[in-house]
């Protein structure tokens, strides 16, 4: 059975690095039946930022990778919360003690400061000289019994066996040759990370263990732990780093990377899953554009590469307009574009709107159809640019004054086209289109040109924007023959 986690700790809110590692477990899991399990790595107390915890798991959801077991939904090996299984890692603590894996250290902060301060004096890297490994059992007994502050520390063996990881190949890390015993249980009782996660993946049955390539080199001290225990490891997959596009670490430096800063800004969850995973590898061809299902059943795991996946957020706008277009082309995704548009509309225009049917379903669907491709969010449509959509433009009569008789008529002979096709509810852009081109071959190029940017003055009241023609259909008939008007008094 595959069974995959998402171990962050809530030191922080979910970032696009953090999502990119979720995203591959997830499609991993749905890939092969598996279960997606979301466990928070709360232990080290001092760090955590108040409602980091809940704001993860709050942003897998949005971003349509719920996980399937959690803290929030519970599941058959909870909690999923570290802090709240501080008895399971204690216990295996004992275990390790007993059976000589693991031992008591009484050494106080001073000493491991002096100790770090003379490594660091000979240009050496600071290690822990392993001195308490040697303190014999009524030695132990007396400290304890005394009070003497104690962390408890697991003993490194030499000779450490290569494991295969799914990504990185055969590896080995003599961890023993280069640190000293690592701390398991901390003096205030709470375990170290290395400790607790080693249960955890046991205790939830995790099969593989897919997580960011900078904890490569500890997997060889987990699998020493694992043999202490007596207990089979799960597979490990180390997953490259996810960098910013000329090679430096992911950080705010580019702007914000945090999930839920897109999401205020209108970015949709799709985009995010797409844009991360396009840079990365995983797939046998590159593409934009994948939803999730697309994204599950394209994932190949043997496609993914040791190199680093180099985000271009420069080229966000790019996906965001691919899956906003394919929203608007599902009917049901559209509708609740449409409804999501009215509020913002509302919210933004409220008393300068001219006329309520720009509410309507109906004209909304409109707009969003001629718009698709060219937006990258509804944000963009309450924006000045396209705000003739919903109140009618203001300009100066100065700005239309210069109709010479010439123009007023091929203005008229537009009206015209307009006033033809009234009855229709939606004019056909391909058809406008053309009869304006015909138009403009009958009368005087310039003049054409002139008035082209009349009407779309009048219609928008700006100098750029969508073809004259595709502002006429999304406004339909009555309105753009009233916006005329103004032109031709
Ligand atoms: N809590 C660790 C982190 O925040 C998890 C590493 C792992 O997946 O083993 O990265």
């Amino acid at each position: 059975e595959v069974r995959v986690r998402f171990a962050p700790s809530p030191t922080g809110f979910l970032h696009l690095g953090g999502l990119r590692t979720a995203l591959y477990n997830y499609i991993f899991a749905k890939k092969y039946g598996g279960a997606f399990i979301l466990r928070l790595e709360d232990t080290d107390q001092s760090r955590l930022v108040p409602g980091a915890a809940e704001s993860i798991e709050d942003m897998l959801e949005w971003s349509g990778i719920p996980p399937d077991e959690s803290p929030r939904r519970g599941g058959p090996v909870g909690p999923y919360l570290q802090s709240q299984r501080l008895d399971l890692y204690s216990q295996t603590a004992q275990e390790l003690l007993k059976s000589g894996h693991a031992y008591y250290c009484f050494c106080s902060s001073q000493r491991l400061e002096l100790l770090k301060k003379e490594a660091l004096r000979s240009g050496q890297t600071p290690r822990y000289d392993n001195r308490c490994r040697h303190l014999r059992a009524d030695q132990v007994q007396e400290k304890v019994a005394q009070g003497v502050p104690h962390v408890i520390r697991f003993r490194l063996e030499e000779g450490v066996e290569p494991f295969q990881d799914l990504i990185f190949g055969w590896n080995r890390h003599e961890v023993a040759q280069v640190e000293g015993d690592p701390v398991v249980i901390k003096a205030d009782g709470f375990p170290t990370y290395h400790l607790a996660n080693i249960v955890d993946d046991h205790h939830m049955r995790i099969s593989h263990v897919l997580r960011g390539s900078e904890w490569l080199i500890s997997t060889s001290k987990h699998l020493l732990m694992y043999s202490a225990l007596g207990w089979k490891p799960p597979t490990f997959g180390h997953l490259p780093l996810l960098l910013n596009k000329d090679g430096s670490k992911l950080s705010k430096r580019q702007g914000d990377i945090f999930i839920q800063s897109f999401q205020r800004d209108g970015v949709l969850p799709e985009t995010l899953l797409d844009i991360t995973t396009n840079c990365g590898s995983g797939f046998a061809t590159s593409r934009m554009g994948r939803k999730i299902d697309e994204l599950i059943s394209e994932f190949n795991p043997s496609k993914i590469t040791t190199h680093s996946a180099l985000l271009d957020l420069e080229k966000l706008p790019e996906f965001s307009r691919i899956h906003l277009q394919q929203r608007i082309d599902d009917d049901e995704q559209c509708l609740s574009l449409i409804k999501d548009l009215q509020a913002q509309i509302r919210q933004t225009f409220a008393a300068e709107i001219h006329d309520e049917d720009v509410l309507h379903e109906d004209y909304i669907r409109r707009v969003l159809c001629l718009r698709k491709g060219h937006i990258s969010s509804l944000k963009e449509l309450v924006s000045p640019e396209y705000s003739y959509l919903w109140v009618r433009p203001s300009f100066s009569s100065q700005q239309v004054t210069s109709l010479t008789t010439e123009a007023q008529h091929i203005a008229s002979l537009v009206l015209k086209l307009i006033e033809e096709r009234r009855e229709q509810l939606n004019l056909n852009l391909d058809q406008l289109s053309k009869d304006l081109k015909t138009l403009s071959k009958q009368t005087k190029a310039t003049k054409y040109r002139e008035v082209m940017k009349l009407l779309r003055l009048a219609l928008s009241g700006l100098q750029q924007g969508p073809s004259v023609a595709e502002m006429m259909v999304s406004l339909g008939p009555a309105e753009v023959s009233h916006r005329f008007q103004k032109l031709l008094l």
